[in-house]
């Protein structure tokens, strides 16, 4: 079985950037503020990503089952993702996303993301201090979400910050709530400096990585992404293959290459074991948000 660990979906483009608003125009680009960028192929028409477009890429390339994660820069889709996981409730399983942290509101959320079945909550934590520089992970207002989350069941998906910094926060956060399960996004966002302290975070017993959206980030490296197959090899070798979740950062990755590609870059390695590669896959996936 494989398991994509970290897809978008999301019915159009509808949140922030940087303090600009994102919103859908056509053909794969999306408006920033008064500008515009090219974030998907132009085959992406309406610039949106359904759920059912997800599935046909899923299908194309043997992929069993993934989990939709949000972002800021794409929106707050929490209603939409919830239906659409009620429908294909055997293919999707989804992160949730605040708009903020303060407690009432957030906690209310959360008891409803629980009810909804949805496994997880997801920071984007690079996307939410460049909108406010004052929020810390580690603040109380966060630690009661988390909380929270550990007593309901949530799991927690954190999109780094590069350069040093956020891990004492995460490790805070970590080691105070060692029943939430925590899955540290991008590979720690390597190879961008103070990445290698991020993975070792994962030699806790409730932290994993997901090793997603690689190749956007070596501009240097074509397929068959040999440097990226390197750095999951290094992370292995550091915390385990029990540890490695693989995903693709679908659709964003595909202005870099094709979605087989992606899951090629673990599947077609040279430096990993089968075991390894079956783990990576899907294994551990099924395990950490109970698809077994
Ligand atoms: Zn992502």
């Amino acid at each position: 079985m494989i398991v994509d660990a970290h897809a978008h979906s999301f019915p159009s483009v509808r949140g922030w950037l940087n303090g600009k608003e994102t919103r859908s125009l056509s053909y794969g680009k999306v408006k920033i503020g008064s500008d515009y960028e090219r974030w998907f192929p132009p085959s992406f028409v309406n610039s949106a990503s359904p759920i059912e477009l997800l599935i046909e890429y899923m299908d194309w390339n043997d992929i069993s089952k993934a989990i939709v994660t949000q972002g800021p820069m794409y929106g707050f889709h929490n209603d939409y993702l919830v239906e659409e996981q009620k429908r294909h409730h055997d293919r999707i399983r989804i992160f949730g996303i605040l708009e903020r942290y303060t407690n009432a509101q957030s906690l209310d959320a959360l008891s409803n993301m629980a009810q909804a079945g949805m496994c997880g909550l997801k920071f984007e934590l690079e996307s939410i201090i460049s909108n406010d520089t004052q929020f810390r992970f580690d603040s109380s207002e966060v630690m009661s979400v988390c909380e929270q989350c550990q007593a309901s069941g949530l799991s927690i998906m954190v999109h780094p910050v590069r350069g040093e910094g956020t891990e004492v926060a995460i490790a805070k956060v970590i080691d105070t709530f060692p029943r939430l399960k925590i899955i540290i996004a991008h590979l720690g966002l390597a190879p961008f400096p103070g990445w290698e302290s991020k993975i070792h975070l994962a030699k806790r017993e409730n932290v994993f990585l997901d090793c997603s959206g690689l190749p956007a980030s070596f501009d240097s490296d074509e397929y068959p992404y040999v440097q990226a197959q390197g750095f999951i090899k290094w992370a292995v070798d550091q915390v385990g293959s029990e540890k490695i979740l693989w995903g693709s950062d679908y659709p964003a990755l595909l202005r870099w290459c094709t979605y087989r590609q992606t899951l090629d870059i673990v599947r077609s390695s040279n430096v990993l074991s089968d075991m390894e590669k079956e783990r990576i896959l899907g294994t551990n996936a099924a395990r950490v948000f109970g698809f077994l």
